[in-house]
């Protein structure tokens, strides 16, 4: 029997606002000492009172356009009720029947190097909604004490709820590389997943293919990383084919975690069934309302968004000339894509001032800028271990030395190294260039004299190009290379050696 996995995704992404969602104390209290950025109202004193923090819904609405969601006009929050220490008022503030945004949708970009038109898969986003998270439960190794740390209580929440749209594990990881993408590029998030800014919950369920009906499905809880979740999924597409084969497919909903040791799913407490969270409605909060005249109109977030990734690989790879095996690594930073864009535009401004400016050129400067950029430039950051932010060289510098390059005063070799320089001290090409002396020898005098010595040290080559075989003008090129120090043009040695040669 042919069987097609059903995935659909629960994420949450902790957002960078300055202060929590109910109170004033600071945001990602990750990096102070436990328990000292919190409050009453985060450690859920009787009688305190939560202050919505108006950021975070700014925040949420914006992720909530970006994701192609319809805002609805009027949303609440609710009581998410359960008993747990992580968690001190007893339940947790977030939204149920009335969420920020629904209907969306997020188109998975093509693998790198494909077509932005090829294979594009468009996932349904059911929801976005805002809560808060629960502090964290640290346990002893012996398992003797558990302590918890409140500084995590209170901090603002998305939570993004997808259709279950997945086919296939790896468009469920590329969803998620994509919607961190987003994050970053809405100033929301950081979206890292390894630091727990965003958590991944996925369903999965097998069917036979040509079926229209659901099976219970299985919860993966746990997951860590992009590439965790498609393994997971992978994991557990396997579980469950066997499942099926002995003919006891799953038959109640459960809950599994991803155990990235042994790298399988393993069983885990029976999922509760929403009844259980006895949700009502936040007395302590008065409903939003979203439109003109209100503290926040979705018609005018929209206008503040940025261009957004999806846009901006299109835009680099059909107006700049990036090639599409690049586009993807240069767009996935926006600072990054900003610097690429800055580099490109100062060498088509200085293309342009030539008289043999053309389209063509135009496209190969911005194709040879993206080459550099993501493997070369960055390709140095990680010999180095550092990242991009931390390289010193300015786009205005790196258009300079690509000139340099694309008009063969210098070979790849040479602009190499310049490049490790600038990305260490943040020199100038130009000058680098004079106190290396190694800027390449164009200038005919110099090689003229090159050109008579290996031919009248060559006489044999010679001959067999003037019997007819144009190869051999290879041999004498590379004399000349040698006697240059590799500091010659080859392009114009070859030139002058086959104008002499005529001439012979
Ligand atoms: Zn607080
Ligand atoms: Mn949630």
């Amino acid at each position: 029997m042919e069987l097609e996995p059903i995935i659909g995704l629960e994420i949450h992404v902790q957002m960078k606002t300055r202060t929590k969602m109910f109170c004033g104390c600071i945001n990602h209290g990750e990096h102070e000492n436990p328990n000292t950025a919190i409050c009453p109202i985060c450690t859920g004193h009787p009688g305190t009172l939560p202050v919505l923090n108006m950021v975070a819904v700014t925040y949420g609405v914006r992720t909530a356009l970006a994701l192609n969601c319809r805002i609805l006009e009027h949303v609440k929050f609710d009581r998410k009720n359960y008993f747990y220490p992580d968690l001190p008022k007893g339940y947790q503030i977030s939204m149920y029947d009335l969420p920020v945004g629904v209907e969306g949708y997020l188109d998975i970009p093509a693998t790198s190097g494909a077509k932005e038109s090829d294979h594009r898969t468009r996932i349904g986003i059911t929801r976005l909604h805002l809560e808060e998270d629960a502090a964290k439960l640290l346990h002893s190794p012996d398992e003797q004490w558990s302590f918890v740390d409140y500084n995590r209580a209170g901090t603002p929440l998305m939570e993004i709820v997808t259709q279950p749209d997945f086919r296939a594990p790896t468009d469920a990881r590329r969803f998620l590389q994509e919607l961190q993408t987003i994050c970053r590029y809405l100033g929301v998030s950081d979206a890292d997943m390894e630091k727990g800014h965003m958590r991944c919950d996925a369903n999965i369920s097998l069917r036979p293919a040509g079926s229209t009906a659901f099976w219970p499905k299985t919860e993966i809880k746990n997951v860590n990383s992009t590439k965790a979740v498609e393994r997971a999924l992978e994991f557990e597409i396997r579980r469950q084919t066997k499942l099926w084969q002995t003919n006891t497919p799953p038959s109640t909903s459960t809950t599994r975690g991803w155990d990235d040791g042994k790298q399988a799913t393993v069983d885990q407490r029976e999922k509760e069934g929403e009844g259980d969270y006895r949700y009502f409605p936040e007395p302590d909060l008065p409903p939003l309302h979203f439109g003109p005249l209100q503290p926040i109109d979705p018609e005018v977030v929209r206008r503040t968004l940025p261009e957004l990734p999806a846009a901006k690989r299109h835009r680099f790879v059909e107006e700049l000339g990036v090639s599409a095996t690049d586009v993807g690594t240069i767009t996935n930073d926006p600072a990054l894509a900003d610097f690429t864009e800055q580099v490109i535009s100062e060498l088509h401004a200085w293309i342009r001032s030539t008289p043999d400016a053309s389209d063509d050129l135009l496209a190969k400067a911005g194709r040879t800028a993206g080459g550099w950029i993501a493997s070369k430039l960055l390709g140095i950051g990680n010999d180095r271990g550092t990242s991009f932010g931390e390289s010193k060289a300015t786009a205005e510098n790196v258009a300079e030395l690509l000139t340099l390059f694309l008009t063969h005063r210098i070979n790849s070799t040479i602009a190499q190294q310049l490049l490790e320089q600038m990305v260490v001290t943040g020199a100038d090409p130009s000058q680098l260039l004079e106190e290396m002396h190694v800027e390449q020898v164009s200038d005919t005098d110099t090689l003229t004299t090159a050109v008579e010595a290996a031919i009248t040290a060559h006489p044999g080559p010679v001959a067999d190009y003037r019997s007819g075989k144009s190869n051999a003008v290879q041999f004498l090129v590379g004399q000349v290379m040698k006697a240059t120090k590799g500091t010659a043009n080859p392009g114009v040695v070859r030139t002058l050696l086959e104008e002499r040669l005529r001439s012979i």
